[in-house]
């Protein structure tokens, strides 16, 4: 890959920067910064005219991306919304879901979340049990989902259900948008360790769908719920983008500490510190990749699983050791890398699991034979005896 900008890249990066420069900081309702910025046309840049974006290319967005992480500036609140449940919606939906959704959700005037995980359904997802009942011209649904993130403040969620128990597992599964208003619908917040509560459980009571806010057809969830899966790994998977801790700012903060470590210490520090930095940048590199092959017009492969996977572990790594070079004032003078040591065990399991990850890599990649499937072959009900 070129690292330069090309004249129309670098053309883009100052125009994104001079309205960055106009707007120092954010408002703090995290949706009207959203609108601000999707009014400037930075949201939703690689997305369809059609569908509200800008039909513009991988590298812009990521440009809108570092840029808006240079100057400091939060994240959009949508983020799950526009990763994940539009991609789904442009690809499986009608065009009334269409319009009525997709311009809405780049603006936040609606929220979304994603209510595929179950008690019991989470690496295995298509083992689901949350039911959906034909209901006269609609559905009826009752079950329960969990760890959905931004439950509590969503408008909207596509949400996976089970159809049909009586063929294997994969085949009877359905996609709909749900209201997360509606009755029947039970939001329950779940504490973080970090105290944080982002995510929550869902519980469906007997909820009405009408049908025409199925995604995709009867029985096709598993198809339409890949589309939603291979969205969420490319935007959580890299694109240049770096989960957690910047390589730089953990080597100023160590930096800054290692001399008031004792000699021998410092030597060990020195070298965590190498061996870390290296680590994240070849998740960067990944993730540039991944870019790479973006702007040319293809697919990204394996690059989307191992870029999570690596940039996970390398910001672990940066941020256990920046706090123990801290040592026990860790636990008082720096709240920031505290924070991020509570919330990057979650990163490794949110959007596939390492473990989940290193299965995909072995048999997808690296050609290993898979493992032995159980329900292969038989219908989910049963699956379950
Ligand atoms: C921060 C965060 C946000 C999330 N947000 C959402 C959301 O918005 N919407 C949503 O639907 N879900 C969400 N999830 C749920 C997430 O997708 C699941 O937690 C994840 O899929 C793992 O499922 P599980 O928790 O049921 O663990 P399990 O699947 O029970 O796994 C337990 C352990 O066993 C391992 N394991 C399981 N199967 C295998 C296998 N075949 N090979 C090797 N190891 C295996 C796992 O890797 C893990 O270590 C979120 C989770 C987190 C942590």
């Amino acid at each position: 890959m070129d690292f330069d900008d090309t004249p129309d890249e670098a053309a883009w990066r100052a125009e994104v920067r001079s309205f960055l420069d106009r707007h120092p900081s954010a408002p703090e309702q995290p949706r009207a910064w959203q609108a601000i910025l999707y009014d400037a046309g930075f949201v939703g840049v690689t997305w369809p005219v059609e569908a509200g974006g800008r039909g513009g290319t991988p590298m812009q967005q990521a440009i809108v991306d570092q840029e808006t992480a240079r100057h400091g500036l939060p994240p959009l609140i949508n983020l799950i919304g526009i990763g994940m449940c539009g991609p789904t919606v442009i690809v499986h939906g009608s065009d009334s879901q269409k319009q009525r959704y997709l311009k809405r959700l780049l603006r936040a005037d609606d929220l979304w979340c994603q209510l595929f995980s179950e008690p019991s359904a989470g690496s295995d997802l298509a083992a689901l049990r949350t039911r959906a009942v034909r209901d006269g011209d609609g559905w009826r649904i009752s079950g329960q989902k969990v760890w959905t993130t931004l439950a509590h403040l969503a408008d909207f969620g596509i949400l996976l259900t089970r159809t049909d128990p009586d063929v294997p597992k994969h085949r009877g599964l359905t996609m709909f948008v749900v209201d997360m208003k509606a009755p029947g619908v039970t939001v329950r917040p779940l504490r973080q360790m970090n105290g944080d509560a982002h995510f929550n459980e869902v519980f469906f009571d007997d909820v009405r769908i009408p049908d025409e806010e199925r995604l995709g057809d009867v029985g096709d969830g598993w198809r339409v719920a890949l589309t939603t899966l291979m969205s969420e790994r490319l935007s959580l998977g890299g694109g240049g983008t770096s989960i957690g801790p910047k390589p730089e700012a953990v080597a100023r903060h160590v930096a800054a500490h290692i001399g008031a470590l004792p000699e021998d210490r410092q030597v060990l520090a020195r070298q965590e510190l190498g061996r870390g930095y290296v680590a994240a940048l070849g998740a960067r590199y990944t993730g540039y990749r991944q870019l790479s092959k973006l702007s040319r017009g293809e697919l990204p492969g394996p690059e989307a699983s191992a870029g999570k996977l690596s940039g996970t572990r390398s910001a672990r790594d940066l941020t256990d050791l920046a706090v123990r070079v801290l040592g026990p004032d860790a636990a008082t003078a720096d709240a920031a890398w505290q924070d991020m040591q509570a919330l990057l065990p979650g990163m490794a399991i949110a959007g596939g699991s390492d473990q989940v990850l290193r299965n995909i890599i072995g048999e997808r990649v690296l050609g290993l034979p898979a493992e032995p499937r159980a329900d292969k072959g038989v219908t989910f009900r049963e699956s379950i005896r």
